[in-house]
């Protein structure tokens, strides 16, 4: 079995279910009393977020690098970087180690293409949905047509991870908030919705869409397990 390295903390709420997820499959394939082999380096999120907040994307990148290379040194056969936002520098940690980064967007992509599915709509924070690095693998890469929110309902989807969701707080008009913007990238024609943020999933649920929902906390987890348990 391969080592995971998992960089969490973006939140520690999200980076919960990677581990719950990860140890849950790797029983369920292997039998009762397994685990799965893994690391975690984890970072205050404090410090993250305000760097976010004022762009300074250079002294993320290299807190990402930071641990990716602690990672490697602890004996992390490949790189579970546990948010989809912070795959804004993944290019930049893929050359700074030798051990393979598992990149968020390409089992979330490919479990929609063997669904079915091409027109789908993104929910994460406003650097995901607004910049290209995630938008633009989806589109590239995998030949997605992606839909973001609106302005407004970007800033509502925003607000709510980082004032809620990343502080573990789960609200219910904010529940209502996400359906009816899912409800309108539903109206525009996305056939699917990503939840391309590591906390959605602790609001949302298949019940709040019409739609079929992919969250990429289950499904980047269950892709670690698959990488770690492969030949
Ligand atoms: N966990 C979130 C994500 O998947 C947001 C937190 C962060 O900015 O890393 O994008």
């Amino acid at each position: 079995m391969k080592v995971i390295g998992l960089i969490g903390g973006m939140s520690w709420e999200s980076s919960a279910h990677y581990y719950r997820i990860i140890n849950q499959e790797t029983r369920e394939r292997l039998g009762a009393v397994h685990s799965a082999r893994s690391l975690m380096w984890s970072v205050d999120f404090g410090e993250i977020e305000r760097l976010q907040h004022d762009g300074r994307w250079e002294e993320l990148t290299a807190e990402m690098i930071d641990a990716a290379q602690r990672l490697e040194r602890g004996g992390a056969d490949f790189i579970v970087l546990c948010t989809n936002t912070m795959h804004r520098m993944a290019g930049e940690i893929e050359a700074a180690v030798a051990i393979p980064l598992l990149h968020i967007a390409d089992p979330t992509a490919e479990r929609i293409k063997a669904a079915g599915f091409t027109r789908i709509g993104l929910l994460g924070t406003a650097f995901t949905m607004e910049q290209d690095f995630y938008k633009g693998r989806l589109t590239e890469k995998h030949s997605l047509d992606v839909l973001v929110p609106d302005a407004d309902d970007r800033r509502i989807v925003h607000e709510v991870i980082y004032k809620e969701l990343v502080a573990g707080v789960v609200r219910e008009d904010s529940r209502d908030a996400y359906r009816a913007v899912i409800a309108r990238l539903i109206e525009r024609g996305a056939e699917a919705i990503i939840l391309g943020c590591t906390e959605i999933m602790l609001l949302v649920s298949a019940e709040d869409s019409a739609v079929p929902l992919f969250d990429t906390t289950e499904i980047h987890a269950v892709a670690a397990v698959d990488r770690a348990l492969a030949g």
